[in-house]
């Protein structure tokens, strides 16, 4: 989407390419033409780089665009397009190559004069060796998969005994994320902050940098919210980063777009002394749009100029940075509960205003469990950083999705956030705060009175039907009716004409009149307008208020039984056996791990809910399984 937008106002033609799970979505239908690539799967598609070619060349395109992920740091690929013919948007080969492993980026940065951090890059890679190298790093130190990215295949470990384990872990991910189990040992930085440098390079030898992006406040290891410029940036650190990040992209006569990350000790922050490569990213990234708008340059535009021979339009000293941007990434996973990858249908979905969406779904669009779970970026600008962060929270509050978990109340509080607000970042921010961050919020009488007003309407344009304006419509004094929410939550509406009197466990409420346009509810309380979003979907009632959701379950009338058997270990989500820790006959403590289940890219450990025997397995490894599936019965031990 984010392509088809800058070629649009280019006037260039584009083809998508989709697979068969992606066939109706918005990329396809924005494009000008669509060619089909194969099956979901992403090895047998938007992996496949024979296919993708074939399409480029059936539709008679010019170039490929590689997007942000996928194939778009494959050196084999980029050779493959320029030998059918084809221009690749993007660096060469050679600088792919050169940068593309984590171990030997970082050699050749040593030998570029940019500062790298201390570690083990070698070749060896006996565990007993690594361990060694590891203490005399000196803990904690972490394990990286040398072909990593997107935050996988990382490993902190803090401990001598420890390390074996880890080595195994990242190893076990580097190799099915990768196919590359070798990693490398490097010193964990305290209180890091990630700082990245944008830079754009010609093929005239021209390299500019467009200053930087902190993304410091990540999850494992993966950016969720990004600004710039960064909090605290120095004229004189931004010069010093900026002619080492130039310098790494001259090493490698760097081409196109790219980004050059650094690790920034924050306790030294901002030291000119205290920042090392980390690794060079050779694409556009995820969080390239807070550079357009702290630039106002096209970053596809000038890819796009680059990769057809243009000279870059304007030399270091004629770029400046404007304001403050931030991007927050919206994800479909469920903080509450370790922020497990969600999927399902967006029944809802309306972004607030005040910022630009970028975003490849519309409304009623499913999310599958094929790809990532990103599904859009909200980036706001403002004259300043604290501006910026109120018009995020702003504009978050009014996002309003269902059907579909995602993580939006988490990014409110992440803006909202007093240490974020203030720019006290660093990559360890969230994990310290995330029981706060995540934790459910607390529903109170507005949020049980408004949910029970909702159980209560009949249809979504009941002002059509004179017998649904008669639902709560009593000859001789009000109508009295009642919601049972959960186990014995009961809220009570006492109507009198358009007066609704709400008893709730929390206390009373008078709401002298409610009007409803679509799921928006607008209410005078206390002579105060209040507005919600509030949706019935079947036996759950959602009321999303200031920025936090709320989510109710009406009471099964009758007949409704406990469905779960509690001796069966169900698959949270759908996914990919990855291994069966446990055989039949075996005696399982609560919480011994049970199985892992790949999904949406990430490793589950499904841990015992209680002590038993295990009596039967139910999958094995390698195995795809949907949701609530049966993995293995326990039973009571003996
Ligand atoms: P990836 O390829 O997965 O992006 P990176 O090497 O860029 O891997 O590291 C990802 C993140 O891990 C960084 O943004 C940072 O938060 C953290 N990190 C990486 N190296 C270090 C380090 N040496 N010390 C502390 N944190 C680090
Ligand atoms: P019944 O079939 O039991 O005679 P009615 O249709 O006469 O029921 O309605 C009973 C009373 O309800 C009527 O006397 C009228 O005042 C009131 N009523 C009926 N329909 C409406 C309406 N659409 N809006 C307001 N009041 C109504
Ligand atoms: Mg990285």
């Amino acid at each position: 989407m984010r392509v088809i937008r800058t070629c649009r106002d280019l006037g260039i033609g584009t083809v998508a390419v989709h697979s068969d799970a992606d066939a109706g979505t918005l990329h396809v239908d924005m494009a000008d033409d669509a060619v089909r690539i194969g099956p979901a799967p992403a090895a047998e598609s938007y992996l496949n780089g024979d296919a993708i070619i074939e399409a480029a060349l059936t539709a008679g395109a010019d170039a490929i665009h590689p997007g942000y992920g996928f194939l778009s740091e494959s050196p084999d690929f980029v050779d493959a397009v320029e030998k059918a013919g084809l221009v690749f948007i993007g660096p060469s080969a050679k600088a792919i190559r050169a940068v593309g492993l984590k171990d030997q980026a970082k050699a050749l940065m040593e030998d570029a004069g940019v500062p790298v951090v201390p570690g083990y890059h070698g070749p060896t890679q006996d565990p007993a060796f690594l361990a060694e190298r590891a203490t005399e790093i000196g803990f904690p130190v972490l394990i990286k998969a040398r072909a990593g990215g997107g935050g996988k295949g990382i490993r902190r470990v803090d401990r001598a005994e420890d390390f074996e384990e880890a080595l195994a872990g990242a190893r076990r991910e580097a190799e099915s994320s990768f196919a590359d189990p070798a990693c490398l040992i490097e010193k964990c930085i305290q209180s890091p902050r990630h700082v990245e440098m944008q830079v754009l390079g010609d093929s005239h030898g021209d390299v500019v940098h467009l200053f930087e992006r902190d993304c410091s406040l990540q999850r494992r290891h993966q950016k969720v919210i990004e600004e710039a410029p960064a909090p605290g940036m120095t004229d004189d650190l931004r010069a010093a980063m900026g002619d080492a990040a130039v310098a790494a992209a001259r090493a490698v006569d760097y081409v196109g777009a790219g980004t050059v990350e650094f690790i920034v000790d924050g306790a030294e922050f901002p030291s000119t002394e205290a920042f090392w490569f980390m690794e060079m990213n050779t694409r556009l990234q995820v969080e390239h749009p807070v550079t357009e708008l702290v630039t106002g340059l096209d970053l596809v535009a000038l890819q796009i100029a680059v990769a057809d021979g243009a000279a870059l339009p304007f030399a270091q000293g004629d770029l400046s940075i404007f304001g403050h941007a931030i991007e927050a990434r919206l994800y479909a996973e469920d903080p509450a509960n370790g922020f497990l990858p969600a999927v399902g249908r967006l029944d809802r979905l309306s972004f607030g205003d005040g910022a630009r969406v970028d975003t490849g779904v519309r409304e009623g669009d499913e999310i599958s469990p094929h790809y990532d779970p990103m599904f859009a970026k909200l980036i706001v600008h403002g004259k300043d950083r604290k501006e910026a962060f109120r018009r995020l929270g702003r504009s978050l509050e009014c996002t309003h999705l269902s059907g579909v978990e995602t993580n939006r109340d988490f990014l409110v509080r992440l803006a909202r956030d007093e240490d974020v607000v203030s720019g006290a970042v660093d990559t360890g921010l969230i994990g310290r705060k995330s029981v706060s961050l995540t934790r459910p919020p607390e529903a109170e009488i507005l949020d049980f009175a408004f949910a029970a007003l909702a159980a209560l309407r009949r249809g979504r344009d009941a002002s059509s039907d004179p017998y649904l304006i008669l639902d709560d419509f009593r000859v001789c004094g009000p109508a009295r009716q009642a919601v049972r929410f959960g186990e014995d939550d009961v809220v009570t509406v006492e109507t009198t004409g358009a007066h609704r009197h709400v008893r709730t466990p929390l206390g009373e409420v008078e709401i002298p009149d409610v009007s409803w346009e679509g799921d928006q509810l607008t209410c005078v309380v206390d002579g105060r307008r209040v507005q919600a979003h509030v949706r019935r979907d079947g036996l759950v009632v959602t009321v999303d208020r200031k920025g936090a959701l709320r989510r109710f379950s009406m009471a099964v009338p009758d007949g409704g039984g406990d469905t779960e058997s509690a001796n069966a270990v169900l698959a949270p989500l759908a996914g990919r056996v990855v291994e069966v820790s446990v055989r039949p006959g075996e005696v399982v403590a609560r919480d011994a791990p049970l199985v892992v289940l790949e999904a949406m890219k990430m490793d589950h450990v499904l841990k015992a809910p209680r002590e038993g025997v295990v009596a039967r397995v139910c999958v094995s490894a390698g195995q795809q399984v949907m949701q609530d599936a049966v993995l293995l019965e326990l039973e009571d031990s003996a």
